[in-house]
């Protein structure tokens, strides 16, 4: 899957557990200094982290369940590990990226009593739940475990527009901090190993939203045969600006402060069922926004008309 790609992070200091997390600068280590890293998992992603690795001077060894893909890499001057467990016990830093977290389980349950007090760090999208699962699993067999998501796609590591966030074991995590930074900018989001999955999701949120929007958006000009490249000139800005407004929706949901002066719930509930009107009309489909509709009418029921859409966030509470 090729996902788009993620806003440009700002570099800043380090951000404390309360605030919200921004991107360091990478620093790589001083040449001739830098420690092995041993990379799991070498799909599109995992092989993407272990040339960034080799590509920054580490001594980088490789394991994959299907031994084959190991041999680009071992070209660029990788080791081949005979076992998952001995990438992990034989490596130094052992960086994770499987499919699923289950295979991550998995890996972790296949290494025995060898990886104790090694460090691993797990790049493999999943839940908080399940990265607090894995961090507790990890405890158990004294690895300490470093939670990770990536917010870049493989072709963007070891650039500077890439950046992973971190939750989980600081103390290990500062440690390893130096050689992370051959992915790219490093975010970490607090020791709860839950909270950088988190933080992923949420960003990943955002971006789905926005996908999902301008999809249908260029679905309804086709209907009536109108390019939807031509028509990406009039949407990037409209939509640009629309998401620079996200700061003052953010004030409003932090102070709880949802009365407005620019566009109120009962405005938009009044204006959505035009939406799905014309969505029928042209022979598009209703399903992506026949959800705002039911949120928006319990909104009103619920007494919240005169609120600004910031409201809507009080009401996605299961
Ligand atoms: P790929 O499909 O290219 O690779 C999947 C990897 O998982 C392969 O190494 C595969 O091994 C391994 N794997 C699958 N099942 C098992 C199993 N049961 N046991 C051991 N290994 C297994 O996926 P990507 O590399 O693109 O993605 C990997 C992770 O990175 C995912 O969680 C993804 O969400 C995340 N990610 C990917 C991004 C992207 O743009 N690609 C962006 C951000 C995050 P084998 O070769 O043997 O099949």
């Amino acid at each position: 899957m090729s996902a788009p790609q993620p806003p440009v992070p700002q570099p800043s200091a380090p951000a404390s557990q309360h605030s919200v997390p921004q991107p360091s600068v990478p620093q790589p280590s001083a040449p001739g200094s830098r420690p092995p890293v041993s990379v799991l998992g070498l799909g599109m992603m995992g092989s993407a982290l272990a040339a960034a690795f080799l590509a920054a001077g580490h001594p980088v060894t490789v394991w994959n369940r299907t031994r084959s893909k190991t041999g680009p890499l071992v070209a660029q001057g990788a080791v081949p590990a005979g076992s998952a467990a001995e990438a992990v016990t034989g490596g130094g830093l052992a960086v994770v990226c499987l499919m699923t977290n289950d295979n991550v389980r998995e890996l972790l349950d296949s290494l025995g009593e060898s990886p104790v007090g090694r460090t691993v760090v797990n790049l493999t999208n999943g839940t908080p739940a399940q990265a607090r699962e894995l961090a507790a699993r990890a405890t158990e067999l004294g690895i300490r475990y470093i939670d990770g998501g990536i917010m870049a796609v493989p072709q963007m590591i070891g650039g500077p527009h890439a950046y992973v966030l971190y939750s989980g074991d600081e103390q290990a995590f500062e440690t390893h901090r130096p050689t992370l930074a051959a992915l790219g900018g490093t975010t970490f989001t607090g020791a709860d190993p839950g909270l950088a999955s988190l933080h992923d999701l949420a960003l990943l949120t955002g971006m789905y939203g926005m996908v999902v929007g301008v999809l249908q958006a260029y679905a309804l000009v086709r209907t009536e045969g109108i390019s939807a490249t031509d028509f990406s000139e009039l949407l990037v800005p409209w939509v640009g600006a629309m998401l620079s407004g996200a700061p003052q929706w953010a004030a409003a949901v932090d102070s709880d402060e949802h009365l407005t002066d620019v566009s109120s719930l009962a405005v938009n509930q009044a204006a959505v069922p035009n939406f799905l009107a014309a969505f029928r009309d042209q022979g598009i489909t209703t399903e992506f926004f026949e959800p705002l509709k039911a949120i928006l009418d319990r909104a009103i029921e619920e007494g919240h008309a005169d609120d600004g859409l910031s409201r809507l966030v009080d009401l996605m509470r299961a």
